[in-house]
């Protein structure tokens, strides 16, 4: 079994920093990245409010820059999810998707959160067929096609803005009767020309033959008028809010409701001593690459002075 003083788990702004911090200080961790390294910054486009980069920062540039200066400064990046970890006595013990066990002294979670799909059987259908959850890495696939991005929040509007760059056309397929969106971002897609808002619409499947070829929708569902039509499309974006990667830490950290992960006010502890929370894993209010990148830092902080206390 592989030992070390601390497990730090998730390869995103809030992991990357809390590794090069234990790094830094001489402090034994393994990162660990799991399926998406970089997290949900590769899924965006240009960064512009992560201070330091006054001309904007690729998202996917800047965590392989984190990532870099991790290995930069000694620290251990490996690859692998963890599928369990028993927290109920110390050392922590963590067993990978692998098989391999990290037996860890402090453990700090940076799993992020991940995109919600709709629930419709179909978007399982047509997955990788039509279906995503990031523009960025799919749009690619989309030049000069037709797409429709579900959800009327600030991401949704960032997708649909980086897809109307590449696909003729872009539908926003939005169950109320607005945007829910900032105003820079509600701007954005109404000046743009190839962007259609779908107000008060929702999917209720998709079709296509061994891809998806459109949408079925219903337009004011269960309101006078209600008006169902089916929307030609070739890709279908899910656009609709997060949720924290925290299954496998299910009854042994304090959860909330959503499943994100209770830290003790101003401090990264969790409700298991020895165990840091950072990143949009504990922290649905902000969600941004800095904040995560500050947490990241306060929980190898956090962590190295429990470590010191033993
Ligand atoms: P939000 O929760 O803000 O928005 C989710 C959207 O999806 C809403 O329009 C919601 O509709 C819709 N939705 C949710 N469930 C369904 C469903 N079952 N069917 C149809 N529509 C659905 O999530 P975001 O991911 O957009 O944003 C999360 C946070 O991150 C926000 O605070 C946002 O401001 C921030 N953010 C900031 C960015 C930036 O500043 N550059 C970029 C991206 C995100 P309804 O309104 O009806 O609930």
């Amino acid at each position: 079994m592989t030992e070390t003083k601390c497990l730090i788990i998730g390869g995103g702004p809030a992991g990357y920093t809390a590794a090069i911090y234990m790094a830094r200080a001489a402090v034994s961790a393994i990162l660990l990245e799991g399926i998406q390294p970089g997290g949900q910054l590769t899924t965006t486009t240009t960064i512009e409010n992560f201070p330091g980069f006054p001309a904007g920062v690729d998202g996917t540039q800047l965590v392989s820059d984190m990532r870099q200066q991790v290995i930069n400064v000694g620290g251990d990046v490996r690859q692998g999810s963890v599928t369990s970890i028993d927290l109920s006595s110390r050392p922590f013990v963590a067993t990978l998707d692998s098989g391999e066990q990290i037996a860890a002294a402090t453990v700090i979670v940076a799993t992020g959160a991940r995109a919600k799909y709709l629930g419709l059987a179909d978007e399982q259908k047509y997955a990788g067929l039509g279906v995503s959850a990031c523009a960025t890495c799919d749009g690619f696939f989309y030049r000069r096609k037709t797409v429709a991005v579900v959800g009327g929040g600030d991401t949704a509007c960032e997708e649909a803005h980086y897809l109307s760059q590449l696909a003729s056309k872009v539908y926003m397929i939005v169950r109320k009767d607005y945007l829910r969106a900032s105003a820079a971002m509600r701007e954005r897609v109404e000046q743009t020309p190839n962007i259609e808002i779908l107000y008060n619409c929702n999917t209720e499947g998709l079709y296509g033959d061994g891809g998806v070829e459109g949408a079925h929708l219903v337009r004011r569902r269960g309101e006078p008028g209600e008006e169902r039509f089916d929307l030609p499309i070739d890709g279908f974006f899910l656009a609709i809010g997060h949720q924290p990667a925290t299954d496998f830490l299910a009854g042994q950290v304090e959860l909330d409701q959503a499943g994100y992960i209770v830290t003790a006010p101003h401090s990264t502890a969790t409700s298991v001593p020895g165990v840091f929370a950072a990143g949009d894993v504990a922290n649905p209010d902000y969600r941004q690459a800095i904040a995560a990148a500050g947490d990241g830092c306060r929980a190898a902080l956090d962590a190295q002075k429990f470590l010191s206390r033993e």
